[in-house]
């Protein structure tokens, strides 16, 4: 066997690969009693209007300390719940959970919750999106589904169908990571969407790289004349934040405003927020 294997290199990478794999079951595995025994939590991180700085709401990001190992980002545990499977019934929970939340915050107040491609192709995720409103009592304008291109790609009768259906329940529909694919402007036009989240990779060059700037006018023009809103994310500097304002960019998300926070003080924040009049807040620090 060791001879048969010794050919082309598989010798060499055999090991490796296989070392992934069990990375893989193990991280699955894990998954699977965090689903069981209530392993998840979320975080939520604000957004705020650029002229007032007001906070209107925030974004549920998925938060996971695997047993002995720590701290582990959705980034790296995503792909593999989605080849599991698992993304379905994550999902689910990540949805009620976020409206569960939001029930609780003030008046107008919206979540916005990321749907993964597998999961939007799982074929139930109105039914899972309406049974999360209803068991909450969250009114559909106050949930923010957050889609990224993969969902676009493929079986574009039924996303379309799908997206459709979402909308005329109310519930808002919000093009994550805009930028960052191929053909998103022509997806923009095609798709029913309501928000478009411009994409942390430009706004990170906006102070150093004229062509981020002229990429920013064309999407907020474009956006503006498809009667879409806008959000940039990752804004981590007031200098980023004031040329997205005079931009006419509308909303914001990023370090500068708040970090992805604990239910509690995100609470605490609106709280504050009333208290002050509406008035604008410089988060947290
Ligand atoms: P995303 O939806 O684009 O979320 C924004 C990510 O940027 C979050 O990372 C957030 O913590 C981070 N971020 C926010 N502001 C800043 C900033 O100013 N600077 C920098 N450097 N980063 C910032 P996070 O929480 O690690 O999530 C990563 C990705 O994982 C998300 O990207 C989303 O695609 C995915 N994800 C998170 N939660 C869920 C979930 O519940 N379901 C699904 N399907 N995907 C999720
Ligand atoms: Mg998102
Ligand atoms: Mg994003
Ligand atoms: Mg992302």
């Amino acid at each position: 066997q060791a001879k048969e294997a010794g050919r082309g290199g598989y010798r060499f990478f055999a090991p490796e690969m296989n070392r992934k794999l069990q990375e893989r079951r193990a991280i699955e595995a894990d998954l699977r009693i965090a689903l069981e025994q209530g392993g998840f939590r979320l975080a939520y991180q604000p957004q705020v209007r650029l002229g007032s700085g007001t906070i209107t709401g925030a974004e549920a990001l998925l938060r996971w300390a695997r047993p002995a190992m720590g701290e582990m980002s959705p980034d790296a545990f995503i792909p593999v719940a989605e080849d599991t499977g698992l993304i379905g019934p994550i999902g689910a929970w990540v949805l009620q959970e976020a409206c569960r939340r939001a029930a609780r915050w003030p008046d107008g107040m919206t979540v916005a919750v990321n749907v993964s491609p597998v999961q939007f192709r799982q074929s139930d995720l109105f039914e899972v999106v309406m049974a999360a409103l209803e068991s909450s009592g969250l009114p559909p304008e106050r949930l923010e589904v957050e889609i990224t291109e993969g969902v676009l790609l493929g079986d574009t009768e039924e996303t379309l169908a799908t997206l459709r259906r979402l909308r005329a329940a109310g519930v808002r529909i919000a093009m994550d990571d805009f930028g960052t694919g191929y053909s998103s402007l022509v997806y923009l036009q095609k798709f029913p969407f309501d928000k478009v989240k411009i994409d942390r990779s430009f706004i990170r060059n906006l102070e150093k790289d004229a062509s981020a700037v002229t990429i920013l006018r064309a999407v907020l023009g474009m956006s503006n004349a498809l009667g879409l809103s806008t959000l940039a994310e990752g804004v981590e500097t007031a200098a980023q934040a004031e040329m997205l304002r005079h931009e006419g960019c509308e909303s914001a998300q990023g370090y500068l405003f708040g970090r992805p926070l604990t239910p509690e003080a995100l609470d605490e924040l609106m709280l504050r927020q009333r208290h002050a009049g509406g008035e604008a807040l410089r988060a947290l620090g």
